[in-house]
Protein backbone atom coordinates (compact mmCIF):
# COMPACT_ATOMS: atom_id res chain seq x y z
CA UNK A 1 0.00 0.00 0.00
CA UNK A 2 1.32 3.99 -0.53
CA UNK A 3 2.21 5.15 2.72
CA UNK A 4 0.01 7.88 3.91
CA UNK A 5 1.33 10.91 3.46
CA UNK A 6 2.32 12.97 6.39
CA UNK A 7 0.47 15.89 8.13
CA UNK A 8 2.37 18.74 6.61
CA UNK A 9 3.08 16.51 3.13
CA UNK A 10 -0.70 16.97 2.81
CA UNK A 11 -0.98 20.54 4.12
CA UNK A 12 1.90 21.92 1.55
CA UNK A 13 -0.14 20.14 -1.83
CA UNK A 14 -3.07 21.92 -0.55
CA UNK A 15 -5.03 24.09 -3.03
CA UNK A 16 -5.81 27.33 -1.06
CA UNK A 17 -8.57 29.78 -2.29
CA UNK A 18 -7.44 33.37 -2.04
CA UNK A 19 -8.58 34.68 1.59
CA UNK A 20 -10.46 37.24 0.01
CA UNK A 21 -12.25 35.12 -2.27
CA UNK A 22 -13.25 32.88 0.20
CA UNK A 23 -14.34 35.53 2.53
CA UNK A 24 -16.41 37.08 -0.09
CA UNK A 25 -18.22 33.97 -1.94
CA UNK A 26 -18.63 31.86 1.51
CA UNK A 27 -19.33 34.36 4.01
CA UNK A 28 -20.35 37.42 1.54
CA UNK A 29 -17.37 39.58 3.98
CA UNK A 30 -16.66 42.33 1.51
CA UNK A 31 -13.58 43.60 1.14
CA UNK A 32 -13.05 46.45 2.78
CA UNK A 33 -13.91 44.64 5.94
CA UNK A 34 -11.20 42.13 5.42
CA UNK A 35 -7.12 43.25 6.87
CA UNK A 36 -5.46 40.19 4.85
CA UNK A 37 -2.19 39.61 6.12
CA UNK A 38 -0.92 38.19 2.75
CA UNK A 39 -2.79 35.58 0.33
CA UNK A 40 -4.49 33.24 2.57
CA UNK A 41 -4.88 34.69 6.03
CA UNK A 42 -6.75 37.81 6.77
CA UNK A 43 -8.77 39.44 10.28
CA UNK A 44 -12.36 40.57 9.94
CA UNK A 45 -12.51 43.72 11.46
CA UNK A 46 -14.30 44.68 14.71
CA UNK A 47 -16.00 47.55 13.20
CA UNK A 48 -17.82 45.59 10.57
CA UNK A 49 -18.91 42.61 12.84
CA UNK A 50 -20.48 44.74 15.06
CA UNK A 51 -22.87 45.53 11.85
CA UNK A 52 -23.71 41.84 11.92
CA UNK A 53 -25.92 41.73 15.40
CA UNK A 54 -29.34 42.08 14.62
CA UNK A 55 -28.62 39.00 12.12
CA UNK A 56 -29.85 35.36 13.25
CA UNK A 57 -27.16 33.40 15.10
CA UNK A 58 -26.64 29.84 13.57
CA UNK A 59 -26.53 26.44 15.21
CA UNK A 60 -24.01 26.09 18.16
CA UNK A 61 -21.91 22.59 17.75
CA UNK A 62 -19.47 22.17 20.51
CA UNK A 63 -17.06 19.05 20.27
CA UNK A 64 -15.45 17.64 23.18
CA UNK A 65 -14.79 14.18 24.04
CA UNK A 66 -14.37 10.79 26.40
CA UNK A 67 -11.22 11.52 29.01
CA UNK A 68 -8.55 11.21 26.93
CA UNK A 69 -5.55 9.12 26.56
CA UNK A 70 -2.09 10.43 26.33
CA UNK A 71 -1.97 10.94 22.51
CA UNK A 72 -5.47 13.15 21.86
CA UNK A 73 -8.60 11.52 20.94
CA UNK A 74 -9.06 13.63 18.05
CA UNK A 75 -11.46 16.80 18.36
CA UNK A 76 -9.47 19.23 16.65
CA UNK A 77 -9.16 16.79 13.51
CA UNK A 78 -13.22 16.19 14.20
CA UNK A 79 -14.10 19.93 14.52
CA UNK A 80 -12.45 20.14 11.19
CA UNK A 81 -14.39 17.15 9.37
CA UNK A 82 -17.65 17.69 10.38
CA UNK A 83 -17.31 21.52 9.43
CA UNK A 84 -16.55 20.04 6.10
CA UNK A 85 -19.18 17.40 5.72
CA UNK A 86 -21.73 20.06 6.94
CA UNK A 87 -21.11 21.85 3.70
CA UNK A 88 -20.78 18.47 1.80
CA UNK A 89 -24.01 18.04 2.55
CA UNK A 90 -25.52 21.60 1.77
CA UNK A 91 -25.04 23.28 5.46
CA UNK A 92 -23.30 26.64 5.55
CA UNK A 93 -20.78 25.09 8.19
CA UNK A 94 -17.69 27.66 9.75
CA UNK A 95 -15.21 25.83 12.22
CA UNK A 96 -13.73 27.99 14.92
CA UNK A 97 -10.46 26.61 16.99
CA UNK A 98 -7.74 27.49 18.67
CA UNK A 99 -4.69 29.04 17.58
CA UNK A 100 -1.82 26.49 18.21
CA UNK A 101 1.31 27.48 20.49
CA UNK A 102 5.06 27.25 19.84
CA UNK A 103 5.80 25.58 22.86
CA UNK A 104 3.88 22.07 22.20
CA UNK A 105 4.64 22.96 18.21
CA UNK A 106 8.28 22.60 19.05
CA UNK A 107 7.89 20.26 22.01
CA UNK A 108 6.30 17.43 22.03
CA UNK A 109 2.81 17.23 20.58
CA UNK A 110 3.97 19.24 17.14
CA UNK A 111 1.31 20.81 14.97
CA UNK A 112 -2.08 21.42 15.94
CA UNK A 113 -4.04 22.23 12.93
CA UNK A 114 -5.46 19.02 12.88
CA UNK A 115 -4.08 15.98 11.19
CA UNK A 116 -4.45 13.89 7.78
CA UNK A 117 -7.37 15.03 5.46
CA UNK A 118 -9.27 17.36 8.52
CA UNK A 119 -6.78 20.30 8.66
CA UNK A 120 -6.37 23.87 8.46
CA UNK A 121 -4.15 25.97 6.22
CA UNK A 122 -1.62 27.45 5.71
CA UNK A 123 -0.89 24.94 8.02
CA UNK A 124 2.48 25.97 8.66
CA UNK A 125 1.64 30.02 9.35
CA UNK A 126 -1.05 28.53 11.70
CA UNK A 127 1.51 26.56 14.04
CA UNK A 128 3.94 29.39 14.00
CA UNK A 129 3.80 32.96 14.49
CA UNK A 130 0.25 33.39 12.14
CA UNK A 131 -1.04 36.87 12.27
CA UNK A 132 0.95 37.87 15.41
CA UNK A 133 -1.51 37.32 18.69
CA UNK A 134 0.28 35.83 20.40
CA UNK A 135 3.35 38.11 20.29
CA UNK A 136 0.75 41.08 21.32
CA UNK A 137 -0.39 39.07 24.18
CA UNK A 138 3.25 38.62 25.13
CA UNK A 139 3.96 42.55 24.61
CA UNK A 140 0.91 43.28 26.96
CA UNK A 141 1.21 40.83 29.38
CA UNK A 142 4.90 41.92 29.41
CA UNK A 143 4.19 45.39 29.83
CA UNK A 144 2.30 45.27 32.59
CA UNK A 145 5.20 43.41 34.45
CA UNK A 146 7.53 46.01 33.28
CA UNK A 147 5.31 48.92 34.83
CA UNK A 148 5.05 46.99 38.03
CA UNK A 149 8.82 46.54 38.59
CA UNK A 150 8.99 50.41 37.47
CA UNK A 151 7.01 51.01 40.06
CA UNK A 152 8.94 49.34 43.18
CA UNK A 153 11.72 50.76 41.40
CA UNK A 154 9.91 54.72 41.44
CA UNK A 155 9.13 54.99 45.00
CA UNK A 156 6.41 52.22 44.91
CA UNK A 157 3.51 55.10 45.75
CA UNK A 158 1.06 52.07 45.60
CA UNK A 159 3.14 50.25 48.88
CA UNK A 160 2.98 46.92 46.94
CA UNK A 161 4.00 44.11 49.12
CA UNK A 162 6.81 42.75 46.43
CA UNK A 163 6.57 39.10 47.66
CA UNK A 164 2.88 39.22 46.58
CA UNK A 165 3.11 39.52 43.11
CA UNK A 166 1.35 37.26 41.00
CA UNK A 167 2.03 38.88 37.81
CA UNK A 168 4.95 36.69 35.78
CA UNK A 169 6.52 37.07 32.64
CA UNK A 170 5.50 34.89 29.52
CA UNK A 171 7.33 33.82 26.30
CA UNK A 172 5.38 31.56 23.95
CA UNK A 173 8.43 28.27 23.99
CA UNK A 174 8.57 26.22 25.95
CA UNK A 175 11.27 26.45 28.69
CA UNK A 176 11.63 25.19 32.07
CA UNK A 177 14.42 27.44 33.09
CA UNK A 178 12.30 29.92 33.28
CA UNK A 179 10.09 28.77 35.73
CA UNK A 180 11.61 30.14 38.55
CA UNK A 181 14.15 33.14 38.17
CA UNK A 182 15.36 36.12 39.77
CA UNK A 183 15.01 39.41 38.52
CA UNK A 184 16.48 43.16 39.36
CA UNK A 185 20.13 41.74 40.10
CA UNK A 186 23.21 44.25 39.69
CA UNK A 187 22.91 46.87 41.57
CA UNK A 188 20.62 50.33 42.15
CA UNK A 189 19.94 51.28 38.55
CA UNK A 190 18.24 47.83 37.82
CA UNK A 191 15.61 47.75 39.66
CA UNK A 192 14.60 46.01 43.02
CA UNK A 193 15.63 42.44 43.17
CA UNK A 194 12.65 40.05 43.38
CA UNK A 195 11.82 36.37 42.76
CA UNK A 196 9.88 36.03 39.56
CA UNK A 197 9.40 34.03 36.69
CA UNK A 198 7.34 33.11 33.07
CA UNK A 199 4.81 30.89 32.15
CA UNK A 200 4.03 30.00 28.64
CA UNK A 201 1.97 32.79 26.64
CA UNK A 202 -1.40 30.45 26.18
CA UNK A 203 -1.53 30.01 30.38
CA UNK A 204 -1.61 33.99 30.93
CA UNK A 205 -4.46 35.77 32.33
CA UNK A 206 -4.26 37.96 28.86
CA UNK A 207 -4.95 35.16 26.47
CA UNK A 208 -8.23 34.18 28.72
CA UNK A 209 -9.25 37.83 28.40
CA UNK A 210 -8.34 38.29 24.76
CA UNK A 211 -10.96 35.20 24.53
CA UNK A 212 -13.38 36.02 26.97
CA UNK A 213 -13.81 39.67 25.78
CA UNK A 214 -16.70 40.93 23.95
CA UNK A 215 -15.48 44.38 22.29
CA UNK A 216 -13.21 46.81 22.47
CA UNK A 217 -14.32 48.09 25.90
CA UNK A 218 -15.42 44.97 27.11
CA UNK A 219 -11.31 43.97 26.75
CA UNK A 220 -10.04 47.58 28.36
CA UNK A 221 -12.14 47.03 31.47
CA UNK A 222 -10.95 43.13 32.02
CA UNK A 223 -7.66 44.30 31.60
CA UNK A 224 -7.82 46.80 34.14
CA UNK A 225 -9.61 44.46 36.68
CA UNK A 226 -6.68 42.14 36.86
CA UNK A 227 -4.96 41.68 40.43
CA UNK A 228 -1.49 41.86 40.05
CA UNK A 229 -0.10 42.20 43.70
CA UNK A 230 -1.36 43.21 47.52
CA UNK A 231 0.10 46.03 49.35
CA UNK A 232 1.45 45.99 52.68
CA UNK A 233 -1.73 47.00 54.37
CA UNK A 234 -3.22 43.45 51.89
CA UNK A 235 -5.23 45.16 49.77
CA UNK A 236 -5.21 44.38 45.81
CA UNK A 237 -3.18 46.42 43.67
CA UNK A 238 -5.20 46.28 39.96
CA UNK A 239 -3.85 46.75 36.61
CA UNK A 240 -5.64 49.80 37.04
CA UNK A 241 -4.23 50.81 39.74
CA UNK A 242 -1.12 50.74 37.78
CA UNK A 243 -2.32 52.87 35.11
CA UNK A 244 -1.52 50.20 32.73
CA UNK A 245 -4.74 48.76 31.12
CA UNK A 246 -5.04 51.87 27.88
CA UNK A 247 -1.55 50.91 26.94
CA UNK A 248 -1.98 46.91 27.07
CA UNK A 249 -5.65 47.51 24.99
CA UNK A 250 -3.42 49.76 22.41
CA UNK A 251 -0.85 46.74 22.11
CA UNK A 252 -3.98 44.07 21.54
CA UNK A 253 -6.15 46.10 19.69
CA UNK A 254 -5.43 44.32 16.53
CA UNK A 255 -5.12 41.22 17.89
CA UNK A 256 -8.84 40.90 19.23
CA UNK A 257 -10.19 40.57 15.68
CA UNK A 258 -10.79 37.58 14.93
CA UNK A 259 -8.60 35.53 11.84
CA UNK A 260 -9.88 33.66 8.85
CA UNK A 261 -8.61 31.00 6.89
CA UNK A 262 -9.87 27.43 5.62
CA UNK A 263 -9.96 23.87 5.88
CA UNK A 264 -8.31 21.48 3.07
CA UNK A 265 -11.84 21.50 2.06
CA UNK A 266 -12.29 25.44 1.55
CA UNK A 267 -14.45 25.44 4.71
CA UNK A 268 -14.19 28.84 6.20
CA UNK A 269 -12.28 28.72 9.51
CA UNK A 270 -11.76 31.32 12.08
CA UNK A 271 -8.71 30.39 14.36
CA UNK A 272 -8.07 32.80 17.17
CA UNK A 273 -7.05 32.76 20.80
CA UNK A 274 -5.52 29.41 22.04
CA UNK A 275 -6.25 29.72 26.03
CA UNK A 276 -4.76 26.53 28.50
CA UNK A 277 -7.78 23.93 29.18
CA UNK A 278 -6.24 23.76 32.44
CA UNK A 279 -5.80 26.92 34.11
CA UNK A 280 -8.13 28.89 31.76
CA UNK A 281 -10.99 27.70 29.97
CA UNK A 282 -9.57 25.99 26.83
CA UNK A 283 -11.74 27.67 23.48
CA UNK A 284 -11.03 29.86 20.92
CA UNK A 285 -11.83 33.27 21.25
CA UNK A 286 -15.69 34.50 21.78
CA UNK A 287 -15.03 37.50 19.51
CA UNK A 288 -14.48 34.22 16.90
CA UNK A 289 -17.37 32.23 17.46
CA UNK A 290 -19.43 34.93 17.91
CA UNK A 291 -18.85 36.42 14.54
CA UNK A 292 -18.52 32.68 12.76
CA UNK A 293 -22.50 32.19 14.22
CA UNK A 294 -23.46 35.57 12.47
CA UNK A 295 -22.05 34.08 9.36
CA UNK A 296 -22.75 30.66 8.86
CA UNK A 297 -25.41 28.75 9.73
CA UNK A 298 -23.52 25.90 11.75
CA UNK A 299 -20.50 26.69 13.57
CA UNK A 300 -18.40 24.14 15.30
CA UNK A 301 -16.31 24.43 18.05
CA UNK A 302 -13.84 22.34 20.21
CA UNK A 303 -13.64 22.92 23.86
CA UNK A 304 -10.23 21.24 25.56
CA UNK A 305 -9.82 18.24 27.54
CA UNK A 306 -12.98 15.69 28.37
CA UNK A 307 -16.12 16.68 28.58
CA UNK A 308 -16.08 17.05 32.57
CA UNK A 309 -12.93 19.67 32.09
CA UNK A 310 -13.90 21.15 28.45
CA UNK A 311 -17.78 20.88 28.25
CA UNK A 312 -18.86 21.94 31.78
CA UNK A 313 -16.09 24.98 31.49
CA UNK A 314 -17.36 26.10 28.12
CA UNK A 315 -20.95 25.93 29.49
CA UNK A 316 -20.18 27.64 32.86
CA UNK A 317 -18.05 30.53 31.82
CA UNK A 318 -17.60 30.91 28.28
CA UNK A 319 -21.16 30.52 27.66
CA UNK A 320 -22.20 31.95 30.68
CA UNK A 321 -19.98 35.24 30.17
CA UNK A 322 -20.66 35.69 26.44
CA UNK A 323 -24.25 34.75 26.04
CA UNK A 324 -23.86 31.08 23.85
CA UNK A 325 -26.37 28.61 24.14
CA UNK A 326 -24.96 25.09 22.15
CA UNK A 327 -27.91 23.42 20.51
CA UNK A 328 -25.55 19.80 20.41
CA UNK A 329 -22.59 18.40 21.82
CA UNK A 330 -20.39 16.03 19.99
CA UNK A 331 -18.71 13.87 22.36
CA UNK A 332 -15.29 12.10 20.20
CA UNK A 333 -14.49 8.67 21.12
CA UNK A 334 -12.29 6.63 20.10
CA UNK A 335 -12.02 2.71 20.62
CA UNK A 336 -8.32 3.26 21.79
CA UNK A 337 -9.53 5.50 24.18
CA UNK A 338 -12.42 2.82 25.49
CA UNK A 339 -9.87 0.15 25.68
CA UNK A 340 -7.46 2.18 27.59
CA UNK A 341 -9.86 3.09 30.45
CA UNK A 342 -11.34 -0.76 30.10
CA UNK A 343 -7.63 -1.41 31.34
CA UNK A 344 -5.36 -2.00 28.50
CA UNK A 345 -1.71 -0.28 28.89
CA UNK A 346 -1.17 2.61 26.76
CA UNK A 347 1.01 1.08 24.52
CA UNK A 348 -1.62 -2.71 23.63
CA UNK A 349 -4.35 0.07 22.49
CA UNK A 350 -3.93 -1.17 19.06
CA UNK A 351 -4.75 -5.13 19.63
CA UNK A 352 -8.48 -5.85 18.83
CA UNK A 353 -10.24 -6.35 22.43
CA UNK A 354 -13.85 -6.29 22.14
CA UNK A 355 -13.99 -7.26 25.68
CA UNK A 356 -11.96 -4.04 26.86
CA UNK A 357 -14.15 -1.81 24.31
CA UNK A 358 -17.24 -2.55 26.53
CA UNK A 359 -15.83 -2.12 29.88
CA UNK A 360 -14.53 1.39 28.88
CA UNK A 361 -18.13 2.36 28.20
CA UNK A 362 -17.95 3.80 31.51
CA UNK A 363 -16.05 6.40 30.63
CA UNK A 364 -17.90 7.17 27.95
CA UNK A 365 -21.17 6.71 29.39
CA UNK A 366 -20.58 9.17 32.48
CA UNK A 367 -19.77 11.53 29.66
CA UNK A 368 -22.85 11.26 27.40
CA UNK A 369 -25.09 11.40 31.01
CA UNK A 370 -23.18 14.34 32.24
CA UNK A 371 -23.86 16.28 28.76
CA UNK A 372 -26.68 15.30 28.71
CA UNK A 373 -28.04 15.35 32.28
CA UNK A 374 -25.90 17.94 33.75
CA UNK A 375 -25.43 20.43 31.16
CA UNK A 376 -28.68 19.68 29.49
CA UNK A 377 -27.04 19.20 26.03
CA UNK A 378 -28.24 16.79 23.31
CA UNK A 379 -25.03 14.43 22.98
CA UNK A 380 -24.09 12.66 19.16
CA UNK A 381 -21.03 10.41 20.01
CA UNK A 382 -18.64 10.64 16.87
CA UNK A 383 -16.64 7.30 16.79
CA UNK A 384 -13.00 8.90 15.20
CA UNK A 385 -11.33 5.91 14.03
CA UNK A 386 -8.01 4.78 13.75
CA UNK A 387 -6.15 2.55 11.46
CA UNK A 388 -5.50 -0.30 13.73
CA UNK A 389 -9.96 0.08 15.17
CA UNK A 390 -11.95 -3.11 13.59
CA UNK A 391 -14.93 -3.20 12.31
CA UNK A 392 -16.40 -5.52 15.19
CA UNK A 393 -14.38 -2.67 17.84
CA UNK A 394 -16.57 0.17 15.92
CA UNK A 395 -20.10 -1.27 15.61
CA UNK A 396 -19.64 -2.55 18.99
CA UNK A 397 -18.95 1.23 20.17
CA UNK A 398 -21.51 2.45 18.22
CA UNK A 399 -24.28 -0.44 19.15
CA UNK A 400 -23.26 0.43 23.07
CA UNK A 401 -24.16 4.03 22.39
CA UNK A 402 -27.34 3.81 20.76
CA UNK A 403 -28.60 1.53 23.44
CA UNK A 404 -27.36 4.85 25.73
CA UNK A 405 -30.28 6.34 23.70
CA UNK A 406 -27.27 8.70 21.88
CA UNK A 407 -26.84 8.91 17.80
CA UNK A 408 -23.21 7.41 17.00
CA UNK A 409 -21.50 7.87 13.98
CA UNK A 410 -17.79 6.34 12.99
CA UNK A 411 -16.09 9.22 11.42
CA UNK A 412 -13.25 8.28 9.07
CA UNK A 413 -12.47 12.27 7.83
CA UNK A 414 -9.06 11.99 8.54
CA UNK A 415 -8.43 9.41 5.99
CA UNK A 416 -11.25 10.51 3.76
CA UNK A 417 -11.54 14.29 4.39
CA UNK A 418 -15.24 14.92 5.16
CA UNK A 419 -16.64 12.56 3.06
CA UNK A 420 -15.64 9.97 6.22
CA UNK A 421 -17.75 12.72 8.28
CA UNK A 422 -21.09 13.30 6.77
CA UNK A 423 -22.76 10.25 8.48
CA UNK A 424 -21.75 12.38 11.72
CA UNK A 425 -22.92 15.45 9.89
CA UNK A 426 -26.40 13.86 9.05
CA UNK A 427 -26.98 13.03 12.68
CA UNK A 428 -25.53 16.11 14.15
CA UNK A 429 -28.26 18.12 12.07
CA UNK A 430 -31.33 15.46 12.82
CA UNK A 431 -30.45 16.07 16.85
CA UNK A 432 -30.18 20.09 16.45
CA UNK A 433 -33.89 19.77 14.59
CA UNK A 434 -35.21 18.06 17.05
CA UNK A 435 -34.73 21.07 19.71
CA UNK A 436 -33.87 18.44 22.75
CA UNK A 437 -31.02 20.76 24.27
CA UNK A 438 -31.85 23.30 26.88
CA UNK A 439 -28.62 24.39 28.11
CA UNK A 440 -28.22 24.76 32.05
CA UNK A 441 -25.50 25.52 34.07
CA UNK A 442 -24.01 23.56 36.99
CA UNK A 443 -24.67 26.24 39.66
CA UNK A 444 -25.64 29.60 40.28
CA UNK A 445 -23.62 32.72 40.40
CA UNK A 446 -24.87 33.59 43.77
CA UNK A 447 -23.71 30.22 45.15
CA UNK A 448 -20.25 30.47 47.08
CA UNK A 449 -17.03 29.60 45.48
CA UNK A 450 -17.18 26.45 48.00
CA UNK A 451 -20.63 25.00 46.41
CA UNK A 452 -19.49 25.80 43.21
CA UNK A 453 -16.52 23.56 43.46
CA UNK A 454 -18.31 20.88 45.44
CA UNK A 455 -21.66 21.29 42.37
CA UNK A 456 -18.87 20.70 39.74
CA UNK A 457 -17.63 17.17 41.96
CA UNK A 458 -20.17 15.89 42.61
CA UNK A 459 -22.53 16.34 39.79
CA UNK A 460 -19.45 15.63 37.04
CA UNK A 461 -16.71 14.52 38.64
CA UNK A 462 -18.92 12.00 40.60
CA UNK A 463 -17.12 12.96 43.71
CA UNK A 464 -18.35 12.94 47.06
CA UNK A 465 -16.43 15.65 48.47
CA UNK A 466 -14.25 18.47 48.01
CA UNK A 467 -11.61 19.53 50.58
CA UNK A 468 -9.26 22.49 50.93
CA UNK A 469 -5.85 22.87 51.61
CA UNK A 470 -5.62 25.46 54.80
CA UNK A 471 -3.69 28.10 52.15
CA UNK A 472 -6.47 27.33 49.47
CA UNK A 473 -9.04 27.84 52.11
CA UNK A 474 -7.85 31.14 53.68
CA UNK A 475 -7.06 32.43 49.71
CA UNK A 476 -10.93 31.38 48.93
CA UNK A 477 -11.91 33.62 51.75
CA UNK A 478 -9.28 36.26 50.99
CA UNK A 479 -11.19 36.38 47.62
CA UNK A 480 -14.76 36.36 48.13
CA UNK A 481 -13.83 39.39 50.88
CA UNK A 482 -12.65 41.30 48.21
CA UNK A 483 -16.01 40.61 46.29
CA UNK A 484 -15.17 37.71 44.01
CA UNK A 485 -17.44 35.35 45.08
CA UNK A 486 -20.23 35.71 41.97
CA UNK A 487 -17.51 34.49 39.70
CA UNK A 488 -17.49 30.89 38.58
CA UNK A 489 -14.77 28.59 38.97
CA UNK A 490 -12.49 26.92 36.41
CA UNK A 491 -11.48 23.77 37.68
CA UNK A 492 -7.29 23.03 36.79
CA UNK A 493 -8.00 18.55 37.37
CA UNK A 494 -6.00 16.34 35.20
CA UNK A 495 -7.68 15.80 32.17
CA UNK A 496 -6.82 12.03 32.02
CA UNK A 497 -9.76 10.55 34.75
CA UNK A 498 -12.91 12.08 36.73
CA UNK A 499 -11.12 12.07 39.77
CA UNK A 500 -7.82 13.91 40.35
CA UNK A 501 -5.53 10.49 40.21
CA UNK A 502 -4.21 10.46 36.12
CA UNK A 503 -4.21 6.59 37.11
CA UNK A 504 -7.63 5.83 38.25
CA UNK A 505 -9.26 5.09 34.76
CA UNK A 506 -12.94 4.53 33.70
CA UNK A 507 -15.85 6.56 36.08
CA UNK A 508 -14.38 6.09 39.43
CA UNK A 509 -17.10 7.68 42.08
CA UNK A 510 -16.90 8.81 45.62
CA UNK A 511 -13.60 10.12 45.42
CA UNK A 512 -12.20 13.38 47.51
CA UNK A 513 -11.24 16.66 45.01
CA UNK A 514 -8.34 18.33 47.09
CA UNK A 515 -8.42 22.00 46.38
CA UNK A 516 -4.74 22.58 46.82
CA UNK A 517 -4.00 26.19 45.30
CA UNK A 518 -6.95 29.28 44.36
CA UNK A 519 -6.29 31.83 42.01
CA UNK A 520 -8.23 34.85 40.90
CA UNK A 521 -8.12 35.68 37.59
CA UNK A 522 -10.07 38.85 38.01
CA UNK A 523 -10.15 39.81 34.57
CA UNK A 524 -11.15 36.65 32.64
CA UNK A 525 -13.56 36.61 34.84
CA UNK A 526 -13.33 33.41 37.27
CA UNK A 527 -11.25 31.64 40.49
CA UNK A 528 -8.90 28.90 39.01
CA UNK A 529 -9.13 25.74 41.95
CA UNK A 530 -6.02 23.90 41.56
CA UNK A 531 -6.19 20.21 42.31
CA UNK A 532 -3.27 18.65 40.66
CA UNK A 533 0.68 19.51 39.85
CA UNK A 534 -0.45 22.85 37.54
CA UNK A 535 1.85 23.41 34.46
CA UNK A 536 2.33 27.23 33.36
CA UNK A 537 5.48 26.34 32.05
CA UNK A 538 5.97 22.89 29.93
CA UNK A 539 9.64 21.97 29.41
CA UNK A 540 11.24 20.34 26.31
CA UNK A 541 11.08 16.71 25.83
CA UNK A 542 14.73 14.82 25.79
CA UNK A 543 13.68 14.37 21.95
CA UNK A 544 12.06 17.67 20.93
CA UNK A 545 10.31 18.50 17.76
CA UNK A 546 12.49 21.07 17.11
CA UNK A 547 15.00 18.15 16.40
CA UNK A 548 13.23 17.67 13.07
CA UNK A 549 11.86 21.16 11.94
CA UNK A 550 13.63 22.32 9.13
CA UNK A 551 13.53 24.37 6.12
CA UNK A 552 14.85 23.58 2.73
CA UNK A 553 16.88 25.77 0.49
CA UNK A 554 13.33 26.57 -1.39
CA UNK A 555 11.92 27.89 2.01
CA UNK A 556 9.71 24.55 2.71
CA UNK A 557 9.05 24.09 6.40
CA UNK A 558 10.24 20.20 6.67
CA UNK A 559 9.26 18.05 9.91
CA UNK A 560 6.47 20.21 11.35
CA UNK A 561 4.45 16.42 12.50
P1 LIG B 1 -7.43 16.75 20.24
O1 LIG B 1 -7.93 17.99 19.59
O2 LIG B 1 -8.53 15.97 20.89
O3 LIG B 1 -6.26 16.95 21.14
P2 LIG B 1 -6.39 16.13 17.62
O4 LIG B 1 -7.54 16.21 16.68
O5 LIG B 1 -5.46 17.27 17.66
O6 LIG B 1 -6.92 15.78 19.09
O7 LIG B 1 -5.62 14.77 17.33
C1 LIG B 1 -4.53 14.36 18.14
C2 LIG B 1 -3.52 13.63 17.27
O8 LIG B 1 -4.08 12.41 16.79
C3 LIG B 1 -3.12 14.42 16.04
O9 LIG B 1 -1.77 14.20 15.79
C4 LIG B 1 -3.97 13.82 14.94
O10 LIG B 1 -3.36 13.95 13.68
C5 LIG B 1 -4.08 12.37 15.37
N1 LIG B 1 -5.35 11.78 14.94
C6 LIG B 1 -6.57 12.24 15.27
N2 LIG B 1 -7.52 11.47 14.72
C7 LIG B 1 -6.88 10.48 14.03
C8 LIG B 1 -7.31 9.35 13.25
N3 LIG B 1 -8.60 9.09 13.09
N4 LIG B 1 -6.37 8.57 12.69
C9 LIG B 1 -5.05 8.85 12.87
N5 LIG B 1 -4.58 9.88 13.59
C10 LIG B 1 -5.48 10.69 14.17
MG1 LIG C 1 -7.45 19.95 19.87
Amino acid sequence: PVPFPSDIEIAESADITPVADLARDALGIPAAALVPYGHTKAKVSIPWLTTLEDRPDGHLVLVTAMSPTPAGEGKTTTSVGLADALRRIGENSVVALREPSMGPVFGIKGGAAGGGYAQVVPMVDINLAFTGDFAAIAAANNLLAAMIDNHLHHGNALDIDARTITWKRVVDLNDRALRGIVIGLGGLVNGIPREDGFDIVVASEVMAILCLATSLADLRRRLGDVVVAHTRTKQPVTARDLGAEGAMTVLLRDALAPNLVQTLEHTPAFIHGGPFANIAHGCNSVMATRAALKLGDWVVTEAGFGADLGAEKFVDITCRAAGLRPAVAVVVATVRALKFHGGVPVGEVDREDLAAVGAGMTNLRRHLDNVRGVLGLTPVVAVNRFPSDTDAEVDLVVRMCRHEGVRAYPATHVRDGGVGAEALARGVVEAVREGRSDMRFVYDDHLSLEKKAEAVATRVYGASRVAFEPKARRRLEQIEAEGHGHLPICMAKTQASFSTDPSLRGAPSGHTVTVREVRLAAGAGFVVLVTGEIMTMPGLPREPAAHRIDVDDDGRVVGLS
